[in-house]
């Protein structure tokens, strides 16, 4: 197949997907769902386990080497271990994205299909706190379950989504709990977008945070691999590592080799983009998949979705034309 399709005219190969398994989820983080009702999709509008599987393949054979799935969260989508069976038969690095409550549940699917990278979001150490943001009472559970994948031998990641007012009290637990376990934990600077309340003095710049944990801590630039969104730090002489997400004060677009499927099957070229290629109906109409894929990455904009303004304080949220967070799938 053509693998030339997935180059965009600024010279991207996109040769990693992001699909999304669902647009429910157990947990009501508040800088992910919208306001007011949440409108889960009818399970016909999803992708099934073999739509999914069908175009994981298609996006296999074109050139793309890495599948994360996400949600909603994906654990909850009712054939998840059908779905993970099917896709670890690609040859694709095949990895996860979770809020981890329900990680026990399917450790051992999780185990065979040779995932060896999980990247869990957990925004806060502290119970109430954790609490305060997801509406759910699982912190143990949440921890329990990261201790399981770490005696499993999983690389695990911590995304923690920094907003200032919060990430300012936790910043230096969040570091000591690399101390001695091999946890990576990337704080994710706040993003905006439809009905989550952001506004940019709830933004906390990589920097800002670099300067609070550097007046405490002797902090090495660790290397960061080909295309990835995080700066990556170490505290000597600790396991873990730390990194930043730094979306809004200094984005990564020119080294983007990203996609998305929705779970209802629209194609996304950014996470910020108000375009979308739909590629279900499409496929349930025997349509051409290749015309809408190449269409689909020709139109993708140089950076942030050609809507967000770069100079993050000038970003006005009422503008902005996109899906809520939960919908896109991260
Ligand atoms: N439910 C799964 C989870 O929480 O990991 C997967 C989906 S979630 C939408 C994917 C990632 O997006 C999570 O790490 C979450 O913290 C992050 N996220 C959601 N809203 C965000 C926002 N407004 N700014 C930054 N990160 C956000
Ligand atoms: Fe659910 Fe993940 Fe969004 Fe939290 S961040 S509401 S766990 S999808």
């Amino acid at each position: 197949m053509n693998s030339q399709l997935l180059i965009d005219r600024f010279g991207r190969f996109h040769d990693y997907l992001r699909i999304s398994l669902t647009d429910s989820c157990n947990f009501r983080c508040f800088y992910c769902m919208p306001d007011g009702p949440l409108n889960a999709l009818p399970s016909q509008k999803l992708m099934s386990p073999n739509e999914i599987f069908h175009f994981a393949k298609f996006f296999s054979d074109l050139g793309v080497k890495k599948i994360r799935l996400t949600g909603g969260e994906p654990l909850v989508r009712k054939e998840f271990s059908h779905i993970l069976e099917m896709l670890a038969q690609l040859p694709v690095e095949l990895t996860l994205t979770t809020n981890g409550v329900l990680i026990d549940k399917h450790i051992d699917t999780l185990r065979k299909s040779g995932i060896q990278s999980i990247n869990i979001s957990l925004d806060s150490l502290n119970p109430e706190t954790f609490f305060k943001i997801t509406k759910r009472d699982d912190f143990d559970r949440v921890m329990k379950n990261i201790e399981m994948l770490i005696d499993c031998g999983m690389h695990i990641k911590i995304n923690a989504v920094a907003m200032r007012e919060l990430i300012e009290h936790e910043l230096i637990d969040f570091i000591e709990f690399t101390r001695d376990k091999p946890v990576h934990v990337r704080f994710i600077e706040f993003m905006p977008f439809s009905g989550n309340n952001w506004s940019s003095n709830k933004v906390i710049s990589a920097d800002q945070m670099m300067k609070l944990v550097g007046s405490e801590y002797d902090v090495v630039k660790l290397r960061d691999k080909p295309h990835s969104t995080a700066k990556k730090y170490k505290v000597v002489g600790y396991e873990g590592t730390l990194a930043f997400i730094t979306t809004m004060s200094e984005h990564f677009c020119g080294d983007c080799n990203r996609l998305r499927l929705t779970a209802d099957g629209k194609l996304k070229n950014c996470l910020f983009g108000k375009e979308e290629w739909d590629l279900l109906t499409a496929y349930r109409n025997n349509s051409d998949l290749m015309s809408i894929v190449e269409k689909c990455v020709e139109a993708k904009f140089d950076k942030l979705g050609g809507q967000l303004n770069p100079d993050f304080e000038k970003i006005d949220l009422d503008a902005i034309d996109n899906r809520s967070m939960i919908k896109i799938g991260g």
